[in-house]
């Protein structure tokens, strides 16, 4: 088999973005079928098994809230309440309400809310692999998806990188330092190669 050439070029500039601006999707190992699945953040769609998460049309659901003071404190003691979602909440004149007992002193009261979410109804997503992983030089190397790797190949492999108009933190001036050492570009670009060819393998196609 002919070894690609390995896109090594002479500069880049960064950018600018956090990872999450590369792309809109993050590609998971289906739960059903361990094929590529799509992940969108809100839903999950494999093409492979017909795999489907039902994408949530009501964010919030109407039990969850939590206290909209940025500092809630207890109507009897005083004592500070914390501001997690809590599935106690309840319209009252058309205004929301959460119930809250404190910790200290027990009492159960009802106090202004903001529309919350349930924080299990986001974890299964969370717990997916991604499947565009690899190991270099025993650490992992991965990309949400194609936008990212291009964006990855073409900036690890030029020889001079440029900073781009945007500063601060952006994905690229926060890649590891293995990433970016210039003596391990020849085994990054390879990685990155390795995980093109799965991409295409498993029907990958953004
Ligand atoms: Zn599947
Ligand atoms: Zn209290």
């Amino acid at each position: 088999m002919a070894e690609r050439e390995l896109p090594i070029h002479h500069r880049a500039t960064d950018p600018g973005g956090r990872v999450w601006s590369f792309g809109s999707v993050t590609w998971v190992h289906c739960p059903e079928c361990d094929h590529a699945a799509k992940s969108t953040g809100s839903s999950v769609s494999c093409a492979h098994c017909g795999y489907a998460t039902i994408p949530s049309l009501k964010p919030y659901s109407d039990k969850w809230a939590y206290p909209t003071s940025s500092n809630p404190r207890c109507s009897h003691c005083g004592n500070p309440l914390d501001r997690r979602d809590r599935p106690t909440a309840r319209h009252k004149e058309g205004k929301l309400f959460v119930s809250i007992r404190c910790d200290h002193c027990d009492e159960t009261e009802d106090y202004p809310a903001s529309p919350g979410s349930d924080p299990a109804a986001s974890r299964p997503y969370r717990l997916l692999r991604r499947y565009l992983e690899t190991q270099v030089g025993g650490e992992t190397l991965w990309v949400n998806n194609l936008v990212h790797l291009d964006a990855l190949e073409d900036w690890l492999g030029a020889k001079v990188r440029e900073r781009g108009p945007q500063p601060g933190l952006t994905m690229m001036a926060k890649l590891p330092r293995w990433m970016k050492a210039s003596t391990n570009r020849a085994k990054v670009l390879r990685g990155l190669a390795q995980l093109r060819e799965r991409a295409e393998q498993a029907g990958i196609d953004e």
